[in-house]
């Protein structure tokens, strides 16, 4: 960091200002280049952004204005100033596209860098990075970052958990990021295989991301692959993995402010959500070329605080994503969160960490809510009694927590499908109105 002052302890004051003319830079850049921006801010002059507060008269930005701008219409620079472009499935229709600059991907790196850092990762580690390399940012990013660091990468990328097994013992890992349900793959592989992970592997912290996972998975991510983990933030859209991560403390997850701009707002009227409130996650990136985004909707549900934290950072903290805004569903009228249900069932003992939600419309015209749980092979082994018991356990903790009736089904152990990368844990078979 020499001569300059490191932007992740900077005080807020000087912080704030940085922001601001980073912000007003971004906004004459993009009301010049981009035309649906041009459009959008036509009423607005560069100056009239001469405090933080002008912000919330800047016009949002939706995932859908991606879809109607694909693949390029949204790029603030010409195409051969790109040098990298990704793409993010989407459920329907056409992927939502990204593109990076060289000075982008230079930004990319140097968060990426800051986000293993804060887990105490140096040039010594050996970066075992399960996320998929390809057009989805999770692989490439992490690779990006860890190579920046200067550690040793390995783009063993997803898929193959045998071997992927075999090379995190033989190659000496320290380092593991993938998704959370990934890792548990991972851990549920070596404990079948009879691989002591504490005396054959060397893994100490894990970074996991691109799904939301709850304190209770951290409790069984940590035990059974015996590493501290980090949760991480990111979305292609504002520049892929690098937008959050959690410091040593585990107290919220710092965001990479001096590029990315946070605010909490209220999905429905679009307000500012004052203090440390819940609300949708929205960001502007301040710095990026390629394809800058005025507060973009990330549709996450989170909480926000400035307050400092003990790591000496200062910049703002999010809680962990609580929810998404179009993930939650609606079941007999009562709003019920997948991660609601994660909590309640990783309460339990004796529940194995994989789970899945169905919701059905009953003959009645009623939503039926199912969920199937696994048990973990010692009560498994213990017989129907021990099920049962685990069963009527699992019902009524869920069924406190959500406030409506829900059934339990316990399957076989190992019988939900393993996901390779992000898990997919609910299935509507509702139709949609
Ligand atoms: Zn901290």
């Amino acid at each position: 960091m020499s001569g300059t002052a490191n932007p992740e302890t900077l005080d807020r004051e000087s912080l704030a200002r940085l922001q601001l003319e980073r912000l007003r830079s971004l906004v004459r850049r993009i009301a010049r280049d981009v035309p649906f921006y041009r459009e959008q801010l036509s009423a607005v002059a560069p100056d009239d952004v001469d405090s933080m507060d002008a912000l919330a008269k800047l016009p949002f930005t939706h995932k859908k204005t991606l879809r109607d701008n694909y693949p390029f219409g949204l790029f603030a620079v010409p195409r051969k100033q790109v040098v990298r472009i990704h793409a993010s499935s989407g459920t329907t229709g056409k992927p939502t596209v990204v593109g990076y600059t060289r000075a982008d991907m230079a930004l990319w790196g140097e968060v990426m860098a800051r986000t293993l850092r804060a887990g105490g990762v140096t040039e010594d580690d050996v970066v075992h990075n399960a996320y998929g390399y390809g057009l989805f940012t999770g692989g490439l990013g992490f690779g990006h970052g860890a190579e920046t660091l200067g550690a040793a990468t390995i783009p063993v990328s997803s898929g193959n958990t045998a071997r992927q097994l075999m090379l995190l013992e033989d190659f000496g890992a320290t380092v593991l990021c993938s998704t959370p349900s990934y890792a548990l793959v991972l851990a549920e592989a070596a404990e079948h295989e009879g691989i002591d992970v504490a005396s054959r592997l060397r893994l100490r912290v894990g970074f996991f991301g691109a799904e939301p996972w709850t304190e209770a998975m951290r409790e069984e991510l940590e035990g059974r692959l015996g590493l501290e983990a980090y949760d991480i933030y990111g979305l292609s859209e504002v520049i892929g993995p690098g937008v959050a991560v959690e410091c040593g403390e585990h107290r919220g997850l710092h965001i990479q402010e001096d590029h990315f701009l946070p605010e909490v707002i209220d999905p429905e009227t679009g307000k500012s959500i004052p203090g440390d409130g819940e609300g949708e996650l929205v960001f502007t990136t301040l710095t990026k070329e390629a394809m800058p985004l005025l507060r973009y909707r990330t549709r996450d549900r989170v909480r926000l605080t400035r307050e400092p934290c003990a790591c000496g950072r200062t910049t703002a903290r999010m809680s962990k994503v609580l929810g998404r805004t179009d993930d939650m569903l609606i079941v007999r009228g009562v709003n019920v969160f997948p991660s609601q249900i994660e909590e309640a069932l990783l309460g339990v003992s004796g529940v194995a960490p994989q789970y899945l939600i169905l919701v059905e419309r009953g003959k009645d015209q009623m939503d039926e809510l199912e969920v199937l749980v696994e048990p973990t092979p010692e009560i498994e082994a213990r017989g129907d009694f021990a099920l049962k018991e685990l069963q009527r356990t699992a019902q009524e903790k869920v069924e406190s927590i959500l406030g409506i009736r829900a059934r339990i089904r316990v399957v076989r152990s190992r019988e939900i499908e393993r996901s390779q990368g992000k898990a997919a844990r609910v299935i509507d078979r509702r139709e949609k109105p």
